[in-house]
């Protein structure tokens, strides 16, 4: 790891990164209002990506494009991955999410904990890391916006090196 990508990730080591996604109804307007409701979940002010308007990955034919974006939030004292995965899985149901079990059905709100500080784990739950976020463009492109010298648990390289070296062409537009 780089000296420099060391000493900045110790300065986004302790926050949590919530990847959002949205392709059923105003995906714009639900990313939107997801993002101020992440914010009342932080400790402290939170870092916001752009919205993006990506192709869908890995969904069923005829999937709507989806608006991504990324916050990282700072945990509230007591905090703790399950948690914040909990909360993360009710705002998606008060968005109007319904699994259907149809595996990547569109869906108004989807929220990834993409991480929590260093924290892993590995049960049927919860996977931290986000096992794909480091594969996909979708994450790690506004991931980079906000912090581009993080370096994910588990990983070497930070996530501006990782999008650098994604052999992925899903196509991305920046929204304004
Ligand atoms: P999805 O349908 O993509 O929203 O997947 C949700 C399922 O993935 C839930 O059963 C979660 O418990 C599980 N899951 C495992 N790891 C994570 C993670 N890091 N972030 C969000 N959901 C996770």
């Amino acid at each position: 790891m780089k000296a420099e990508a060391r000493s900045a990730n110790s300065s986004v080591e302790s926050l949590a990164f919530v990847a959002l996604g949205s392709n059923l109804g105003d995906a714009v307007q639900n990313v939107r209002a997801a993002i101020q409701r992440l914010a009342e979940l932080s400790a402290a002010p939170v870092r916001v990506s752009s919205l993006w308007r990506t192709a869908p990955v890995d969904c069923p034919p005829g999937s709507p494009p989806f608006v991504n974006a990324l916050v990282a939030l700072t945990p509230r004292p007591g905090e703790t991955p399950e948690s914040l995965l909990l909360k993360l899985q009710a705002l998606e149901c008060e968005f109007g999410r319904v699994r259907t079990g149809a595996r990547n059905a569109p869906r108004p709100l989807d929220l990834d904990l993409i991480a929590f500080g260093d924290e892993t784990r590995c049960t049927a739950a919860l996977t931290l890391p986000h096992p794909r976020a480091h594969l996909r463009r979708f994450v790690l492109q506004p991931l980079s916006e906000i912090a581009p010298d993080l370096v994910l648990p588990g990983q070497t390289r930070t996530v501006a090196e990782l999008l650098a070296a994604l052999g992925t062409t899903e196509r991305l537009e920046r929204l304004t």
